[in-house]
């Protein structure tokens, strides 16, 4: 068996996290290394790598963690808005094998993103 994503680690305890929210689909806890005052990642329990190599019967968990998302920005009050980030590939910037919505709120954000 391959080795395990760090966020499988996480849900299996084996690294600490802030969660902020878990159910049987998902998981959501803070980021590191955060980019906003709130930075939360939106994971699925599957290990889906990415949004290239989801399956189509994937969908109803992709869609779950952006109903996951937008419930916990209610929770927390980013009433003014926030921005859901998924980094794809390697040109995406994603490091993390595994999946995950990020949110980020709490401050302005601007665009074109870097
Ligand atoms: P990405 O670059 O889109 O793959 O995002 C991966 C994110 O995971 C980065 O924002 C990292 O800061 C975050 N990260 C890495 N390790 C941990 C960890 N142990 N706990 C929480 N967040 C992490």
């Amino acid at each position: 068996m391959s080795e395990k994503t760090i966020f499988q680690k996480i849900f299996d305890g084996e690294i600490p996290a802030k969660m902020a929210f878990e159910d049987e689909i998902c998981g959501a806890f803070y980021d590191i290394n955060p980019q906003a005052p709130t930075h939360i990642l939106v994971v699925p329990k599957k290990l889906i790598p990415s949004i290239s190599e989801m399956a189509d019967e994937d969908a109803n968990i992709v869609g779950h963690l952006f109903v996951v998302a937008k419930q916990i920005a209610q929770d927390l009050k980013l009433d003014g808005g926030f921005r859901l980030v998924i980094n794809n590939g390697v040109d995406g910037q994603q490091t993390v094998p595994h999946l995950h919505v990020h949110i980020l709120g709490g401050r302005k954000m601007t665009w074109p993103p870097g």
